[in-house]
């Protein structure tokens, strides 16, 4: 019976993939966008309780700004690609919290956070569209979903499987998640390497699409690295070095600036 399971989850795991958006990978998701929707929903809600939300302000409007415009160009490119699905699950939320780290991030489907604490760095909108496309990549990648996917084959015990299985579909979601210990971690999930490299290129296209001059990415990212020498930033902790992604941007770059010069009507 057990082998019989394993089986299963098996060939479960090998027709729950999907092709990201842009980049073409294949990925692992048995947990779609819309499966972790509820635990995102009250996740998303309790850190806005717990942060005294600055989303009223000018800088709040600011980041809703940007995060409204750059959400309707990706929406238009995936529904171009034949994404209908993916944005249909899609509920974008964007919110300004007090908070000296210097960090921002993206829960499953949507929901950003921008802290106090990075202002400083992104300086001006167009700084505000370098983390906003990196953030917006994390929700249209389903990089959580896919995370949790990984984790739930290689570490779950098939004792587990059986508990799950023969419950209705979404209390066995719940078990799942639960038994990794990841429901109500959402927020500080840290990514892989590959994710986050996966998220700056997507990033970098997403606001060049949205008509922000992709060349200030790179620059967003030094201005990180010089301060970083003297303090360690969150944000960094959670994220590939800087050096590493400047490379990896300026090597996209012809690319991007090619977009960006089509949004803005310069070709
Ligand atoms: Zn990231």
């Amino acid at each position: 019976m057990k082998k019989l399971v394993a089986l299963f989850c098996i060939v479960y795991a090998l027709s729950a993939c999907s092709i990201v958006p842009l980049t073409g990978r294949s990925q692992l998701t048995i947990f779609t966008t819309q499966d972790l929707m509820p635990l995102v929903k009250e996740e998303y809600n309790e850190s806005l309780t717990e942060s005294k939300v600055l989303t009223s302000t000018e800088e709040g409007q600011e980041i809703v700004k940007v995060g409204n415009k750059m959400a309707e160009v990706v929406e238009a490119y995936l529904i171009e690609q034949g994404y209908d699905s993916l944005v249909s699950e899609l509920d974008w939320e964007f919110n300004l919290l007090e908070n000296e780290e210097v960090n921002a991030w993206c829960m499953p489907g949507g929901k950003v956070a921008f802290y106090t604490g990075i202002l400083p760095f992104t300086r001006d909108e167009t700084g505000i569209a370098v983390i906003m496309g990196h953030e917006l990549a994390h929700a249209v990648a389903n990089h959580s979903g896919e995370r949790m996917s990984q984790e739930i084959l290689m570490e779950l015990g098939v004792g587990s499987i059986d508990l799950a299985m023969g419950q209705d579909p979404t209390l066995t979601q719940e078990i799942l998640l639960l038994s990794i210990g990841l429901a109500s971690n959402l927020k500080i999930l840290s990514f892989s390497r590959k994710h986050e490299l996966e998220a700056d290129r997507m990033g970098l296209i997403f606001m060049a699409m949205a008509g922000y001059d992709p060349r200030e990415a790179p620059a967003f990212w030094e201005r990180m690295a010089e301060d970083s020498e003297e303090d360690g930033f969150d944000f960094l902790s959670t994220h590939p070095g800087p050096s590493r992604r400047i490379e990896r941007l300026n090597s996209l770059m012809p690319e991007a600036i090619a977009i960006y010069e089509q949004s803005k009507g310069l070709k």
